[in-house]
């Protein structure tokens, strides 16, 4: 059953490949014309050639739609690049866009197609009834999101070249949680207000090799297997209750059932004694997320022959900079660490985790205020985010910045995002297209 009138129109839009690498751009652009002609037709398609210098434009969208008043600007963000498919995984062909029930199944429905799509077709349906926003209001899709592409730093140095500061930057990032009865009482509209740093690190441990048969003690491996061991067994960053994990517990508290719901209340305001005990080992580091600085370690070698022991093994650690945590002070600690062991460390990447936005402002009321008028009972909620949008880029020269597509999405969704089969409920697109109408019609 297609419970949505927007349904047709989505659907073209996923049954366009548009993996980061290799899609195909002019179809879907072309897809982007035929299902949004106001769009095309009334908004000025903006030539960024001029500040991408060598980089890469062609695929990059950005509209500006004029508007009444030019002090707020109002930009609307999602990419329109989907990471790659592993096709023999999938119930059903991932750019079909096949729909069984009240679900569409395909790569992008939910990250982040329907984020392009509901701010596409907000504007469309304005534009359809005449009317003329408040503000400015831009609609900015990178064609590379997934692969840290130049799309949306192209975007802000347009910005910074023509002096604009945006009012308001909404981005991909969280979704209103449907209640799932078990943990959760109420629907939550988690809404993204900072998220953490990044870091690829690299250690390496040397030595002189040799026979297997005449093994000497402290090998590379073995320095490895040490580092990795003592990482896993104590808490290297320390653990902390921001702000922003304090305030996001004690509003979720807001969705759970009584007890839980005092005792979640509780850890907002102490979180500070919480937050050690929550990354523990014995809690099994449940929290840290939410609480620290945390390491992963994700790829590693060494030895290519069976019977020597080798010269050099490696092993590399992904990391995610609390707020307040800088990558100077994480490195230092890390470094010194390196040296305990041993080992040499080099950093392959890093960005220092993003500001946050300010809850009481007039950008997050906003937006709140509206989510109380489409989702009246849902819990709004702001949000840490632990992996990584756009919106940073943006950020750093917009007054706020907000990472939330206001789609209703359950838990199992969630979970295959970047996954197989993924999904979105049809019927959630409809609500989304009405919560960024009246965004942009409120923000005046
Ligand atoms: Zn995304």
């Amino acid at each position: 059953m297609t419970n949505s009138k927007y349904i047709q129109d989505f659907c073209k839009l996923l049954q366009v490949n548009t993996v980061s690498n290799g899609g195909d751009f002019a179809t879907f652009h072309k897809v982007l014309a035929q299902v949004f002609p106001q769009v095309h037709a009334h908004l000025h398609k903006v030539d960024l050639s001029a500040v991408a210098g060598d980089r890469d434009c062609a695929n990059v969208l950005l509209f500006k739609w004029e508007g009444i008043s030019h002090d707020k600007p109002l930009v609307l963000m999602a990419h329109q690049d989907v990471v790659p498919v592993n096709e023999t995984h999938w119930d059903y062909p991932p750019f079909d866009a096949t729909i069984v029930d009240d679900k569409v199944y395909a790569r992008g429905a939910i990250d982040c197609k329907n984020t392009l799509f509901c701010t596409m077709m907000a504007v469309e349906e304005l534009l359809t009834q005449g009317i003329v926003p408040p503000q400015d209001v831009y609609l900015s899709y990178s064609p590379n999101e997934e692969i840290s592409g130049a799309g949306t730093p192209i975007v802000r140095d347009y910005f910074v070249a023509k002096n604009i500061t945006p009012f308001l930057v909404v981005d991909e990032g969280g979704a209103l949680m449907k209640a799932d009865g078990k943990t959760y009482h109420k629907d939550m509209l988690m809404v993204g207000a900072t998220e953490k740093g990044y870091a690829d690190v690299k250690f390496v441990a040397k030595g002189n090799g040799g026979h297997a048969s005449n093994p000497p003690l402290n090998t590379p491996i073995a320095r490895i297997a040490k580092f990795v061991n003592y990482c896993e067994n104590h808490q290297i960053f320390r653990p902390r209750a921001t702000k922003i994990a304090k305030k996001m517990v004690y509003k979720m508290a807001d969705a759970l059932p009584f007890f839980k719901r005092v005792g979640c209340k509780t850890i907002g305001v102490t979180g500070g004694l919480v937050a050690p005990i929550a990354c523990s080992k014995l809690a099994k580091r449940a929290g840290a997320m939410l609480f620290s600085t945390t390491i992963a370690f994700t790829t590693t070698g060494g030895g290519t022959v069976r019977n020597a022991i080798p010269n050099e093994a490696y092993v590399t650690a992904n990391i995610r900079f609390l707020q307040g945590d800088t990558s100077k002070k994480c490195f230092a600690k890390l470094t010194k660490l390196a040296n305990k062991f041993d080992l040499e460390m080099e950093v392959i990447k890093f960005r220092e985790a993003s500001g946050v936005v300010d809850i009481n402002g007039e950008g997050y009321k906003l937006f709140q205020s509206i989510a109380n008028q489409i989702y009246p009972d849902a819990v709004v909620c702001p949000f840490l985010m632990y992996a990584g949008t756009d919106c940073r880029h943006l950020q750093p020269i917009a007054k706020h910045a907000i990472r939330c597509t206001p789609i209703a999405l359950t838990y199992e969704q969630v979970a295959l995002m970047h996954g197989n089969n993924e999904n979105l409920t049809i019927s959630a697109l409809d609500n989304c297209i009405k919560f960024f109408k009246q965004l942009i019609q409120q923000n005046k």
